[in-house]
């Protein structure tokens, strides 16, 4: 038998072929099943033209086997098989595609299945078996072929008997190594998640022998195991199926075999764009909220598919992260993949993917919105932070994409309303979006600082999500109006004369303001007669950029930069504490200094600062006990 040599460039190829072109070895069988299912669609083609042909489905399968003891696995088709010339040519020059070829020949142009198209694929089985043997008989033919080769060291061709046309690959699987397991490449379990990854939508059965345990005939709790071939992948992506073929159930199930999530998603998007790039897509809003979602390790992204074979498992670039909880999968014939088929050559018709994507994430969520409302709010719940951080990042770049799509828990509606709601109902004379921070909706509820904004009836927008206040800074006004914060100096609600009486009030009682702004020196920087208050008698409010939620946000931060907000300690002086603290200020300073900070400790806890010295604090409360 005379041994061919690869050509030398062949040679140094094919060791990176088997070495550096893909990340991942289980890869081989995606590539040699999608060689089989090409093997098949050339038969399908050339029955379309050829009377003498008839195409029947049945006929036609893929079938895996292994055989364990001797560390074999066999992948058969039925497909069109190869000639002496053919094997020499697809099999013997590396990137030579038959298939590609194939195409050409019969101007197959758009919408076929083909996907062959570098003439390397093969080779990736050598990642895992030590000899390949091909075994085939071309349609048409009557010899079959044996080639064989162990890899950089050339190939044989002999004659051998094989009965059906068709192709039979046969590897030798590898010896575990220190660092690599082979043996998993026998296991069923293993070789049919790997089917199910990459070939689930290969149009035709990928048949394998499975073991299955059934209970024992006449027996209750005897189990034996059966044999029984089984086809392992669903064979029709539900994406190219019609769509008002398919039932809410049929998605539904589609998410939970492709482990998108184990909730029942609250909504689907199914997209077919048949324009600039064409594509199928469906996508998935989940209903909870994955457990590492808003942690380092999660990753965002949806399956790529090109022409049904999985391509990459988490594409990130098809979606922004502001709609990183999206689930699902794009399939695209228009991709321009690299020869590994891992990665894209140009990400020209990927980039026009996610923004139509996008588009549609965010039309669909807004008429989720209108529609049911119910289910936007569970929707919202979940991930509502994750819009909320996508208004603030980038510097506020996707603001407007995502402003329609907020929600805040609203003081007089008692319930969650959007921008454009509170917008509606705002009073005429009303110049400001209030909104009030704090812990959870109770605590707000009872905040001094949105006595005055609520007693003009105003609605208040309750902020408890750290990154509420953030994203509102950067999206700065809604409509027109700015948003205003209940503990912001300037609540543009006084009338001028309101103003000029506390102006005067102010100089009143400078000096006694003047001392207490003396007793907090470092802690306050005003203190002041308070136009927002009514029942309390102290609270405090903020001048400046940072708002005290934010100093506790940022405070929080494990790069915190200590930055603190200027707090201003707001008196009542309607208060009858406030006749005491005069009273004091002319008699007894002790008590005048006492007072002072029994009130601005008081006003750290009603914001939910801590105390700087709990101690003195209680201390102080003993003292007006006594
Ligand atoms: P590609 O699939 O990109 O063309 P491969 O290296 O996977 O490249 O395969 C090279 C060529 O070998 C194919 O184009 C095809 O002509 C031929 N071939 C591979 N596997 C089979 C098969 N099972 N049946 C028939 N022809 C095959
Ligand atoms: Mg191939």
């Amino acid at each position: 038998m005379e041994k061919k040599q690869f050509q030398a460039e062949s040679k140094r190829l094919l060791e990176m072929m088997i070495n550096s072109i893909y990340s991942q070895k289980e890869i081989f069988l995606r590539e040699l099943i999608s060689n089989a299912s090409d093997a098949i669609d050339k038969i399908y083609y050339k029955a379309l033209t050829d009377d003498s042909l008839s195409f029947d489905k049945d006929n036609y399968f893929i079938k895996v086997s292994a055989d364990k003891e001797n560390r074999t696995l066999k992948i058969s088709d039925t497909g069109i098989g190869m000639t002496k010339e053919e094997l020499e040519n697809n099999l013997g020059i590396i990137a030579k595609s038959g298939s590609l070829a194939f195409k050409n020949e019969n101007e197959l142009k758009d919408g076929h299945d083909i996907i062959g198209q570098f003439g390397v694929g093969f080779y990736s089985a050598f990642m895992v078996a030590d000899t390949v043997t091909v075994i085939t008989k071309a349609l048409g033919h009557d010899a079959a072929y044996k080639w064989e080769s162990q890899g950089t060291d050339g190939y044989t061709i002999e004659p051998c008997d094989k009965v059906e046309v068709g192709t039979e690959i046969l590897l030798k699987i590898k010896e575990n190594a220190e660092d690599e397991n082979y043996d998993e490449y026998l296991e069923e379990y293993r070789l049919k998640a790997i089917i199910k990854k990459y070939s689930d939508f290969i149009r035709y059965p990928i048949k394998m022998e499975v073991t299955e345990k059934r209970p024992k005939e006449g027996s209750e709790n005897e189990f034996e195991d059966v044999q029984e071939e089984q086809i392992i992948n669903s064979m029709v992506p539900i994406w190219r199926k019609n769509k008002n073929e398919l039932t809410p159930e049929d998605y539904e199930n589609f998410y939970i075999e492709k482990h998108y999530g184990f909730d029942k998603p609250i909504k689907h998007i199914h997209i077919s764009v048949d324009g600039a790039v064409r594509y199928n897509a469906i996508l998935f809003i989940p209903e909870q909220i994955p457990f590492d979602y808003y942690s380092k390790e999660f990753e965002k992204g949806l399956e790529l598919y090109s022409n049904g074979v999985l391509i990459m498992d988490k594409c990130s670039d098809l979606l922004p992260d502001y709609f990183s909880f999206v689930k699902g999968m794009v399939d695209s014939e228009d991709l321009s993949l690299n020869i590994s088929r891992e990665m894209l050559q140009h990400d020209r018709q990927l980039k026009l993917i996610a923004k139509n994507i996008n588009k549609k994430i965010k039309s669909e969520l807004q008429s989720l919105l209108k529609d049911d409302r119910e289910k936007y709010e569970q929707f919202y719940k979940s991930f509502g932070r994750q819009l909320k951080y996508g208004v603030y990042s980038d510097f506020g770049r996707n603001k407007d994409v995502l402003q329609d799509l907020l929600m805040f828990y609203s003081s007089t509606e008692k319930k969650m309303v959007t921008l454009d709601e509170y917008v509606s109902r705002m009073a005429e004379d009303q110049k400001y979006i209030y909104y009030a921070s704090g812990e959870s909706y109770d605590r707000i509820e009872k905040l001094p600082q949105t006595e005055v904004v609520a007693e003009k009836g105003y609605e208040i927008l309750y902020f408890t999500d750290d990154v509420d206040e953030f994203a509102i800074r950067m999206l700065m006004t809604y409509k027109e109006k700015e948003f205003k914060s209940v503990s912001s100096g300037d609540l543009g609600i006084e009338a001028e004369e309101a103003q000029e009486q506390t102006d005067s009030e102010e100089s009143e009682n400078k000096a006694l303001f003047d001392y207490m702004k003396e007793v907090l020196a470092g802690k306050v920087k005003d203190v002041r007669v308070s136009k927002r208050l009514r029942s309390y008698p102290v609270c405090l409010s903020t001048d400046g950029e940072v708002s005290i939620e934010m100093e506790k946000v940022l405070s929080a931060m494990p790069d915190n930069q200590n930055i603190k907000a200027d707090k201003v300690l707001e008196i009542n002086i309607n208060h009858e504490v406030f006749n005491s603290l005069k009273d004091a200020f002319e008699k007894d300073k002790e008590k005048v200094n006492l007072y002072t900070n029994l009130l601005y400790n008081q006003a750290l806890l009603i914001e939910g600062l801590p105390i700087h010295d709990p101690v003195e604090f209680t201390n102080d409360i003993c003292k007006i006990m006594v």
